[in-house]
């Protein structure tokens, strides 16, 4: 059913476009089907680092710490590994502290510093088991399963805080699977080199944090729409999973999802320097 639906939205979905001209420029990207081949960058100068949620917004929540808290440190370790190892690349954080920001604003800092590639850290939480762990990293796509879809579903409610957010995100809502697969519809553009980074991250997180990898999905988020860089959401465990939260508060734990990012920006960014 999944791939007859976005045949019977494409009006729907022009309709939509329609109103992207009016937006800033410099947050928007057009991708239509007719979308110019990717252009790969070969070099990697900037990287944008995503701490999801924040301030008022603590995300998901397990029975010890809140998801905003954990990304936040996973971020900044992250950006310290490079900065340490790599002095020439540029790392941007879209927070640094505890405090809100709006999803259209993180994407929009990637653009306004001309970022190379933009990582959004998070965790994840099943509402029905807490059973389920593992890690997956999601790039800009159609949702395969009713589960991807409510990852999605949950990362993107935040604008529902957000003052602003029937203007900044043209009446998108965030409860609607119908609003999702318009969305998924809208980025083409970068898709390959996110999954190729995305690859790199699950398969790190396998062989050198020996977590269990859920693997590379995709589906709508909001965070990743209007970038005009690879992009990537990387869930990096369950909250919802006593051990694994345990795991994700611990400063080994941390030490190794920070590590393994790093291993696998490491080797994407000699990948596309080398020429591909
Ligand atoms: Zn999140």
């Amino acid at each position: 059913m999944l791939l007859v639906l976005p045949l019977l939205v494409l009006p729907m979905l022009s309709a939509w476009i329609s109103v992207a001209p009016q937006l800033p420029q410099d947050t928007v990207r057009r991708a239509e089907p007719e979308a110019e081949p990717e252009s790969i960058p070969n070099k990697l100068r900037t990287v944008v680092i995503d701490a999801g949620h924040g301030g008022k917004d603590p995300g998901c929540v397990g029975r010890r710490t809140r998801e905003s808290r954990v990304v936040l440190k996973l971020a900044l370790q992250l950006g310290r590994k490079i900065k340490r190892e790599m002095p020439n690349v540029r790392v941007i954080y879209t927070r640094s502290t505890d405090h809100f920001v709006e999803l259209a604003e993180r994407s929009a800092i990637a653009n306004r510093n001309r970022a190379d590639l933009f990582i959004s850290i998070h965790c994840n939480a099943s509402p029905s088991s807490s059973r389920v762990y593992g890690t997956e990293t999601y790039t800009m796509g159609l949702h395969k399963t009713q589960g991807n879809l409510d990852v999605a579903k949950r990362e993107n409610n935040v604008i529902l805080q957000e003052s602003n957010y029937q203007q900044a995100y043209k009446g998108f809502n965030p409860n609607s699977p119908l609003a999702h697969i318009m969305l998924a519809n809208y980025q083409h553009a970068f898709m390959g080199s996110s999954i190729n980074f995305a690859e790199k991250v699950e398969r790190s997180f396998r062989r050198n944090a020996s977590r269990k990898s859920n693997g590379v999905k995709q589906a709508g988020f909001l965070v990743l729409w209007r970038t005009t860089m690879p992009s990537v959401l990387i869930e990096t465990g369950y909250l919802t999973n006593p051990d694994e939260e345990l795991y994700l508060m611990s400063e080994d734990g941390q030490e190794q999802i920070a590590g393994a990012i790093y291993k696998a920006f490491a080797q994407y960014k000699e990948e596309i320097e080398a020429g591909g």
